[in-house]
């Protein structure tokens, strides 16, 4: 046989280490997600070897046949998941999407206003090492010191100083619900184009969990990945026809060449299970989870920034435990556990460092954990972080060798791709 197995077993190798990872540990990285054999499948299928520059029915290459259909499935479920006009399924990615909007609406030099990386915000939404934050004037507002939400104020002064031609919400490390409303109105007022990146949180928008940016937003970009737990891609939706125009043009032939019809064909298997009722009980576990699992770390010692999480995602600020984001991360991997280390807003350590760790639910619970388990594993985050603080920077090995054994245990109970 041809199979990786027989073929490479190097790479065999790392792709079986990684089915075991999986299995294996508890992952709460927000970013992430479980998805179906379903998914897998699509990605994994021969859609791979087609080229298909262009959109369905307007294609630059022959035999575009099958690549029609499974990307005008794409379209139309995701029309109907978000109650949409309009929607281009081809960014590679996240960042081609928020690329492709930046390609479609502003120019290069002209002013953007996004929410800092500090705040919560995303690399692409004017970070200074992105080519966001490098090719525009980008000018980048934050979050209230007490409250740690959006500090509209700010975003209103410097809207009304700066005269953005885009202003961007959403973010990366933001665990509550967004007036969308109110940026509109601050757009409106100074005459900028609105863009909501709802990557975070776009499968609780799906499983009418969330508030929708698109009644709201001029344009609305998403990763396919996270919440919504289809492939790793990105995606456009828009009502304004002209914007829909315009965005095409943009995603191609502006920033990409080919789609990858694989992942297009994977983000409509991916759509169809969201269309379905089980997301609607899928997204409101997924924010029952995440209250409870922050719950659970702020009654033992650690605070929650904003107090707490209307999402999938929250914040854990570590200093009141005094210990270091990359300490904690790094003890939680040691016990099976993954998570990233984060910075909370107007933290005094550096990026490498941090003083929190970000959490997330929404692959624990596709995998089936509900509010017991999740605070079940608040109760093994933190005997952890109790480990680093009796112990220090190294840990206390033997408490994490008992967390990893009870992570075993849940793992066990709860299996991912069975044969
Ligand atoms: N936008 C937001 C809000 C994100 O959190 C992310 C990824 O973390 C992206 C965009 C980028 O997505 P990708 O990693 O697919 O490029």
């Amino acid at each position: 046989s041809d199979s990786v197995a027989t073929t490479d077993p190097a790479v065999d190798a790392a792709l079986k280490d990684e089915l075991r990872r999986e299995r294996h540990q508890i992952e709460l990285i927000a970013s992430e997600n479980i998805v179906s054999k379903a998914v897998l499948e699509a990605q994994g299928s021969v859609l791979t070897n087609k080229y298909a520059e262009g959109y369905p029915g307007r294609r630059y290459y022959q035999g575009c046949a099958p690549s029609d259909a499974v990307e005008t499935l794409a379209i139309e479920r995701a029309k109907s998941l978000f109650d949409c006009g309009f929607a281009n399924v081809q960014p590679h990615s996240g960042a081609q999407a928020n690329g492709a909007v930046m390609l479609a609406l502003t120019k290069p030099g002209d002013t953007i206003l996004g929410m800092s990386l500090d705040a919560g915000g995303h690399l692409t939404h004017g970070a200074k090492p992105a080519m966001s934050g490098k090719w525009f004037n980008a000018v980048q507002y934050g979050v209230q010191k007490d409250s740690h939400l959006i500090d509209f104020a700010e975003v209103e002064r410097l809207a009304k100083e700066h005269r953005p031609g885009l202003i961007i919400a959403g973010g990366s490390a933001y665990p509550r619900h967004i007036d969308f409303a109110a940026f509109r109105r601050i757009a409106d007022d100074v005459g900028a184009l609105l863009m909501v990146d709802m990557a975070h949180f776009a499968g609780l928008v799906a499983g009418g969990c969330h508030p929708s940016p698109l009644p709201h937003a001029h344009v609305v970009t998403t990763t396919t990945h996270k919440t919504l737990r289809g492939p790793r891609g990105g995606m456009v939706l828009t009502n304004d026809e002209s914007i829909a125009k315009r965005i095409n043009s943009a995603v191609f032939p502006g920033l990409q060449g080919g789609p990858l019809m694989h992942v297009v064909a994977a983000k409509a298997v991916a759509f169809g299970e969201a269309l379905k009722p089980e997301f609607k009980d899928y997204s409101r576990a997924v924010i029952a989870n995440a209250q409870a699992l922050a719950a659970r770390l702020k009654a033992r010692g650690a605070d929650v920034v904003s107090g707490g999480t209307d999402t999938h995602l929250a914040l854990i600020d570590l200093s009141p435990l005094g210990i270091t984001g990359k300490d904690a991360d790094e003890a939680l991997e040691r016990a099976s556990i993954t998570c990233n280390k984060n910075g909370i807003p107007f933290d005094p350590l550096p990026p490498v460092k941090t003083s929190g760790i970000r959490v997330g639910s929404p692959a624990g619970t596709t995998r089936g954990f509900g509010i017991a388990e999740f605070e079940a594993i608040g109760d093994m985050v933190a005997d952890v972080l109790d480990g680093l603080r009796t112990k220090g920077e190294g840990g206390d090995a033997s408490v994490e060798a008992d967390v990893k054994a009870r992570v075993e245990a849940l793992c066990l109970r709860f299996p991912i791709y069975q044969d």
